[in-house]
């Protein structure tokens, strides 16, 4: 059986994947410093899973501690998920996320080289297309002027692997570009659990939905869209868990870097998902319009057809799923993980 080392593994995206890596028949070892998760949700994913998880509070940057777990576990891929993830936050710190996201990065790299551990995948983002390139965005476009420096993280760490498999014919790098995670498990046991004001627009409309906060603003009405808000294209997060599950099936099987877009190709409004919400939940999401946050795009959206022809995945799951599962996610647990701890 093979064993995958999710870093960053109790954050959202990581912990669904780790569900879905283990349904699929994987072994899964995580480590995570919990600077934005909580060891809960990796409990939970054994109780949905019925499997267990080799857990370790670590920093993805201490070298000695990771060079302890890959002593200790026989790793044949990793999935590089621990990030700092907040775009405002990001301007205000940009130090502090240059600090975080490139050296856990190096760091992984140091210690898969000395370990002979030969496969990576990494969680990139639609944002480093940048500004100007058009939609729907082309894995064979150039990375672009990104906006803030979450961005830039995205696009010097890419660079990054790109350099290392460069010069090491053996290290294999798969780069996958997320569009717009939301949703949760179908079970409702884990979701995304954002600490403090969400920045994020789903998880916003949960909390105004479940009465944490008193409204929500929608950023912008003049965008030249067709109802003047911005579009996405969100992605139901179990269908990019499963995403990864399949870049894991082909970095094992494949030498050499790749990059995909992971997006459903379909992008939505502010507006549009705000009245899903509402719909599909029969609950109200007080809302208004306000101004428009800057550095926000009027909308991307992927092309996905090379993770279709190459990988054979493509999402499955609606936006009707997509906001009964968020819902259902924040309604069974109003606090997060935090009543769990
Ligand atoms: P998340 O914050 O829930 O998960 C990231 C995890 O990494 C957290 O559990 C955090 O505690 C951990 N972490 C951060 N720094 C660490 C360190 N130095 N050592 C150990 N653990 C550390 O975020 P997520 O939404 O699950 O995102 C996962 C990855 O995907 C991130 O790299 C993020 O930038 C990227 N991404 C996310 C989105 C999104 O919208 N959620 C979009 C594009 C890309
Ligand atoms: N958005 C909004 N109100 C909020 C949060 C987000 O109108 O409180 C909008 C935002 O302007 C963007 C979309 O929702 O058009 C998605 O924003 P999010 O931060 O979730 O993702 P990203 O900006 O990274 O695409």
């Amino acid at each position: 059986m093979k064993t995958i080392f999710l870093a960053g593994g109790a954050g959202y995206i990581g912990s669904h994947t780790a569900v879905e890596l283990l349904n699929a028949g994987y072994e899964v070892v995580v480590a995570d410093n919990y600077s934005n998760s909580s060891p809960e949700a990796i409990r939970r994913v054994e109780q949905i899973t019925g499997k267990s998880v080799k857990l370790y509070e670590a920093d993805i940057r201490d070298n000695a501690k990771l060079k302890e777990i890959f002593r200790e576990n026989k790793i044949d891929a990793v999935i590089h998920f621990a990030g700092l993830k907040a775009v405002g936050e990001s301007v205000k710190k940009p130090v502090m996320y240059y600090r975080n996201n490139i050296d856990t990065t190096l760091s992984l790299l140091e210690v898969m080289a000395e370990f002979d551990v030969r496969n990576i995948i990494f969680s990139s983002s639609a944002t480093v297309y940048g500004e100007s390139n058009p939609v729907p965005y082309l894995e064979t476009m150039q990375r672009g002027v990104c906006t803030n420096p979450y961005g830039w993280t995205k696009a010097m760490m890419e660079q990054i692997f790109e350099d290392a498999a460069k010069a090491d014919e053996n290290l294999s790098v798969i780069l996958l570009r997320y569009f717009n995670p939301i949703g949760a498990h179908p079970s409702g046991m884990i979701g995304e659990d954002p600490r403090g004001i969400p920045n994020n627009l789903m998880p916003y409309i949960t909390q105004v939905a479940v009465g944490k906060r008193d409204h929500l603003t929608i950023f912008g009405k003049d965008y030249p869209t067709p109802d003047g808000t911005c579009m996405r294209d969100y992605i139901h997060v179990v269908d990019l868990a499963k995403g990864h599950v399949k870049a894991v099936d082909y970095i094992l099987e494949h030498s050499g870097v790749e990059v995909f877009n992971l997006g459903t190709g379909r992008p939505y409004s502010v507006t549009e998902i705000v009245n899903a919400f509402e719909q599909v939940n029969g609950v109200p999401v007080p809302h208004e319009y306000g101004a428009r946050r800057e550095g926000d795009l009027p909308q991307f959206f992927a092309n996905a057809d090379k993770a279709l022809k190459l990988l054979g995945w493509k999402t499955e799951l609606s936006l009707e799923d997509m906001c009964r599962d968020s819902w259902n996610w924040q309604k069974k647990n109003p606090n997060g993980y935090r009543n769990s701890d």
